[in-house]
């Protein structure tokens, strides 16, 4: 997507009644809460096709044929994603945003489609090397993972070579554009000789689908040691931010399970790519992972388009913990219902410290503890309550942490309802949550806070962040509007007016961040850790991705932030100013009202 604003195309979803377009083309009749028709997609004499107006939804028990209102029209009419919206929009009058008239926004998509295009070419550069003798270790890989051929195509699995010039070589000969394929991260220039060469070198690559099967981005796996001659032997390397890569937007496996999420009503949420893999080739493809990193306030908006519940599967260990509760965090706050599957066999053992691929290959019933997973607060209260059994003043800790989590539920009513199960389960007055919800939501929302380390040293979320509580009240606008700027263009943080805006940044948290930002940190992991939701909303939106002149956008608000430095300094010598008449010190006076009128003049 992406060439249309997310926003938009919500709103044609909304608007766009699934059951009168689909009724243009098929008679529909009614059938409870669903209609009924004879499906358009093929021959039939008895109505198995069905519309969902609830869930916008249509499918049909004959041939299969699934989707919304978007994938009907592409369907039925052979169009592409693009089309189909803007014949919708038409439709149910939408108006998709003026930008298309825009000629820098005209370049700026041209950009995109032709970097598409790249990663569509590298895509089939990866796969068929995989499938050839250079790709053996690609495949040795693969089979030590029980990887099937079915998922190694529908993931479009694929191998970079060990050379350094298969992939540079190959775009070279499809005559592709080079520049654009150094952009997106696939090659880099080589500095002293001259031409180019491949970023994944020896690496398993999994390319990262968008619905309509383009390619966002690559995420790459070691399959070997590192290359001894390697800078990078990290063990994946992934694409670097671009235009069509905004990884805290992108979900692994969105594509391919993207129907499967629709048809089951939930969505199930794991760490790792190859656990997304495995997930679905033991069956349960409406599995997605975040690209490894934190999920994201956006990426959990994406979910909530897509399905009804999320069921949260990530790792056991430490990390994975840690983890659970970022995520849980982000989901109450966004009522996002979610449930946390259960880890035990059938015999009630508890396996705490596996990962979902291990889980599966153990022979424990994954559909089970899927079917069966808990509440997601109330499963992650029970875990760290039953660790801190035995200690006072560690129920103490764990009250408080949860508290900070049900501080996310906005809604009154149903924070009663969740203080007063949790107060049950936990065997504690209600008003011993409400009340430590109420401390936790004043002091700022939890998302502004790091979890407590919970009760068990060995089973523990993550340590706590020793940062000092970041400052509360509301964030300056200018000054997040700056910070919204390099997060979508990094690179600006290297250039000399950086450092100039940097100096004027009066919020602590947003300086604190930039300069972690300015260290490598991507602004979209620390950004719920110091925000609150609506400038985290702001700073995320991505305004700034498409703009075709970021440095002129970061030169006006280093100006904006100066003119506001300037104005802070004269309201402060103007009472300075007041108080000095007050004493009648004219030396004093006369000094002021010469600084004032200089200050005012860099004003203007
Ligand atoms: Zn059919």
């Amino acid at each position: 997507m992406g060439l249309i604003p997310d926003e938009t195309i919500s709103e044609i979803r909304a608007r766009a009644d699934i059951v009168s377009v689909i009724g243009q083309h098929v008679q529909l009749k009614r059938a409870g809460r669903n209609w009924k028709g004879l499906c358009p997609f093929h021959g039939e004499k008895s109505p198995s096709f069905n519309v969902s107006p609830d869930k916008g939804f249509f499918y049909c028990f004959g041939c299969h044929k699934k989707g919304d209102v978007f994938t009907f029209v592409m369907e039925l009419q052979g169009k592409s994603f693009l089309e189909a919206a803007e014949t919708l929009a038409a439709q149910c009058g939408v108006v998709i945003p003026e930008t298309t008239h825009n000629p820098e926004v005209a370049r700026a998509r041209g950009e995109r489609a032709t970097m598409l295009a790249i990663n569509k070419l590298a895509t089939q550069f990866f796969v068929e090397t995989l499938a050839s003798p250079r790709g053996a270790a690609g495949r040795a890989y693969l089979d030590s993972r029980a990887i099937g051929g079915e998922q190694r195509a529908a993931f479009q699995l694929g191998f970079a070579p060990a050379d350094w010039h298969g992939l540079a070589d190959y775009l070279q000969a499809k005559r592709a554009d080079l520049e654009a394929a150094v952009k997106v991260g696939l090659i880099a220039r080589q500095p002293k000789a001259g031409g180019f060469y491949d970023r994944f070198r020896e690496r398993l690559v999994c390319p990262i689908i968008l619905p309509g099967n383009e390619v966002a981005g690559f995420s790459a796996r070691l399959v070997a040691d590192a290359p001894k001659d390697s800078p990078v032997g990290a063990k994946y390397i992934n694409s670097p931010e671009s235009p069509v890569y905004k990884k805290s937007r992108l979900l692994f496996g969105l594509a391919q399970a993207r129907d499967a999420m629709r048809i089951k009503g939930r969505a199930v949420l794991v760490e790792g790519n190859f656990d997304v893999i495995s997930m679905h080739q033991a069956g349960f493809t409406e599995t997605v992972a975040p690209l490894g990193t934190a999920l994201t306030p956006e990426q959990v908006e994406l979910l909530r388009r897509q399905t009804n519940e999320v069921i949260l599967f990530y790792d056991g260990d430490r990390a994975g913990r840690a983890a659970t509760r970022a995520a849980l965090s982000l989901m109450l706050a966004a009522e996002v219902p979610v449930r946390i599957a259960w880890r035990s066999r059938g015999d009630g053992v508890r396996l705490e410290g596996q990962d979902p691929d291990s889980l599966l290959r153990g022979g424990v019933d994954v559909g089970a503890s899927l079917d069966h997973a808990r509440d997601g607060l109330a499963h992650y209260a029970m875990l760290l309550w039953d660790e801190a059994r035995d200690s006072a003043s560690q129920r103490g800790a764990v009250l408080e942490d949860l508290a900070r989590l049900v501080a996310n539920i906005k809604n009154p009513n149903r924070l009663e309802v969740v203080a007063s199960d949790l107060s049950t389960m936990l065997g504690v007055r209600p008003e011993a949550i409400t009340r430590a919800a109420a401390r936790a939501a004043r002091a700022g929302s939890d998302a502004q806070r790091p979890p407590h380390s919970g009760p068990s040293e060995s089973a523990g979320p993550a340590p706590v962040d020793p940062a000092p509580r970041p400052p509360q009240g509301p964030v300056p606008q200018h000054e997040l509007d700056l910070l919204a700027l390099v997060a979508d263009h990094p690179t600006l943080l290297a250039t000399p007016q950086a450092n100039r805006a940097f100096s004027l940044l009066t919020d602590d948290r947003l300086r604190d961040m930039y300069s972690a930002a300015r260290a490598g940190a991507s602004l979209a992991v620390l950004a719920p850790d110091r925000l609150p939701p609506a400038a985290i909303k702001i700073l995320l939106a991505g305004s700034y991705a498409q703009h075709p002149k970021p440095d002129a956008v970061l030169d006006a608000k280093v100006k904006e932030l100066e003119v506001a430095a300037y104005k802070r300094k004269t309201i402060a010598l103007e009472r300075q100013l007041a108080q000095a008449k007050n004493i009648g010190d004219t030396e004093e006076i006369r000094r002021l009202v010469l600084e004032v009128m200089n200050t005012r003049k860099q004003v203007d």
